[in-house]
C-alpha cells in the first residue's frame, strides 16, 4: 500500500507519484494530494497549502528543472496556494482555468485551458475536462496513457465530495458531471483526497446513488415537516449529536445544495440557507 505519510512521495505507477501535504483534517482526509505526472518533464498537479516543507518535498521528489507546468484542479485553499512557492523553485508554468476566480484566491494562470486541451509532456499526454459542480472552476485531468483520471475534489476517497453553494457549488451541475465521469473508460482515480480508487465507476456510482438518496430524503422531510430550516433538516438527516462542528455545517451546505436543486425542479420553495422550506 502506497504510503499516505505527509511529505513522502510515492510511486502510483510509472507515470504518477503523489506527495500528501500535511494538512489532515475533516474536509481533507489524511491531507491534500499533490501528484507529480511524468519523469523528464513533470507537471505537478495541486500544489497544496503553502507549506514550505511540502513545497520542498515536491521539488526534492524531482529534480526542480524538470518540473514544467503547475496545473490546478481548482482554486480552494487546500489546494493551491502553494503554487507561488512552487514556481519560485522551480520557474514552472501555471495552467489552470481562467473563468469563475475564486474569491479568496489570487492566482492568475499563466495559461487558461479548459475542457478538450490537451497538455503534452514528452512521454505523456494530459486531457482537460471541465467538471464544474464541486467548485465552477474545476477540471479533472485524464492521463492518456494510463487511462488515470486526476479527479480533485469531484470524486474523493473515504468521504464525500462539498458542494456549497455559497462558494459556487451546484448540486444539479454535480451530478451531471459525475454522470459525464461515469461514461469514461478509467482504470483508475487519483483523488484530491484520500488514496488512489482502483474502482472508478463503482465509486462514482456510489456517490450517484448516495446523492440520489438523499435529495429524496431531503424532499420527503419537506413534505412532511414543512416549512423547515436546514438545520432541522440536518439534525434529522445526519444526527449532529454525532458529528464535529465543523461536519454539521458541511452538512448544512450540502442540504441547502439538494434545496436549491429540489427548487429548480419545482418541487420545494424557499430562499436561502437560514429560511424555512416548504413543498411546493
Ligand atoms: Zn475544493
Amino acid at each position: 500500500m502506497p504510503d499516505l505519510t505527509p511529505g513522502v512521495p510515492s510511486a502510483l505507477s510509472p507515470l504518477v507519484r503523489r506527495v500528501v501535504a500535511p494538512n489532515p483534517g475533516p474536509f481533507t482526509g489524511p491531507g491534500t494530494n499533490t501528484y507529480l505526472v511524468g519523469i523528464d518533464e513533470v507537471a505537478v498537479i495541486d500544489p497544496g497549502p503553502d507549506v514550505k516543507s511540502h513545497i520542498d518535498a515536491i521539488v526534492g521528489a524531482s529534480m526542480k528543472e524538470r518540473v514544467r507546468w503547475v496545473v490546478l484542479t481548482h482554486t480552494h485553499p487546500d489546494h493551491a496556494p502553494g503554487t507561488a512557492r512552487l514556481v519560485k523553485a522551480t520557474r514552472a508554468e501555471v495552467v489552470a482555468f481562467g473563468k469563475h476566480r475564486d474569491k479568496d484566491c489570487d492566482i492568475v494562470p499563466d495559461r487558461v485551458i479548459g475542457e478538450g486541451d490537451t497538455l503534452e509532456g514528452s512521454e505523456w499526454g494530459l486531457e482537460v475536462l471541465h467538471t464544474p459542480g464541486h467548485a465552477p472552476n474545476h477540471l479533472c485531468l485524464l492521463l492518456e496513457e494510463e487511462r488515470v483520471l486526476f479527479t480533485g475534489d469531484t470524486v474523493l476517497d473515504g468521504m464525500y465530495s462539498v458542494v456549497n453553494p455559497s462558494r459556487g457549488g451546484d448540486m444539479a451541475v454535480y451530478v451531471q458531471t459525475l454522470e459525464r465521469l461515469r461514461r469514461l473508460r478509467l482504470t483508475r482515480l487519483c483523488p484530491g483526497h484520500g488514496d488512489v480508487i482502483e474502482e472508478p465507476r463503482a465509486r462514482i456510482d456510489e456517490y450517484l446513488a448516495h446523492r440520489k438518496q438523499r435529495g429524496q430524503q431531503i424532499l420527503r422531510l419537506v413534505r412532511k415537516r414543512g416549512p423547515v430550516k436546514v438545520k432541522e433538516i440536518v439534525d434529522t438527516l445526519y444526527g449532529s449529536d454525532r458529528l464535529p462542528p465543523e461536519l454539521i455545517e458541511a452538512a448544512g451546505w450540502q442540504v441547502h445544495a439538494h434545496l436549491v436543486e429540489l427548487k429548480a425542479e419545482g418541487k420545494v420553495a424557499g430562499t436561502n440557507a437560514r429560511a424555512a422550506w416548504s413543498a411546493a
